[in-house]
């Protein structure tokens, strides 16, 4: 497999993660909840959580892990929960966090999941969109970038286990 090649760089993830964060800080309420989808966006989530502190905003952190992909790349068109859910979230404003918004079938999942535990109301933040990929109609108020339709590894993501620790977003042919 060819190494992947550089689509967006750190520096300019680090400036739009800022960005970002000061959006998220204007219009999420005093107290909410970060929810994490693992593993993906793991790098993210850390670098906007630190963003967040920066622009004065100190979320409570959950962490849920869902599978939608093997190792092919080629959504598997079903979600499953691996591991323990949060405990209730009974009225408690979420910012649900992925790494990419692809078919949109991991989104609609875990906002299903969110709203069964109560939590409202609950907003979309993706590192990438894809939307050409759509599958369901869902749109994330809080988009990184928008990418084309390849696939992407780095900064968290993954191609068969590997990659996620490169500091920048890749492409692999
Ligand atoms: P969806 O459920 O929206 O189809 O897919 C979302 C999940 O699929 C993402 O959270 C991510 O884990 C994975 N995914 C979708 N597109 C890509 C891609 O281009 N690269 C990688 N590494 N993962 C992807
Ligand atoms: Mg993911």
């Amino acid at each position: 497999m060819a190494t992947p090649r550089t689509l967006i760089d750190s520096a300019t993830i680090g400036a739009r993660i800022d960005a970002l964060a000061g959006r998220i800080a204007a219009t999420m309420p005093e107290d909410f909840v970060m929810v994490v989808i693992l593993n993906g966006a793991f790098m993210f989530a850390a670098d906007l959580s630190r963003a967040l502190a920066r622009a004065g905003r100190h979320p409570t952190m959950e962490f849920i892990n869902l599978k939608s992909y093997g190792d092919a790349t080629e959504s598997a068109g079903q979600v499953r929960v691996l591991g323990t859910l949060p405990e209730r979230l009974d009225g408690r404003a979420v910012l649900l966090v992925d790494d990419i918004l692809d078919t949109g079938r991991t989104m609609h999942f875990a906002r299903a999941l969110l709203a069964g535990l109560g939590a409202s109301p609950v907003q979309l933040c993706t590192f990438l969109d894809k939307p050409s990929r759509r599958v369901l109609d869902i749109r994330a108020e809080h988009v990184g970038f928008e990418v084309e339709d390849r696939f992407v590894v780095g900064y968290g993501l993954d191609h068969a286990k590997k990659w996620r620790g490169l500091p920048d977003l890749a492409a692999i042919d």
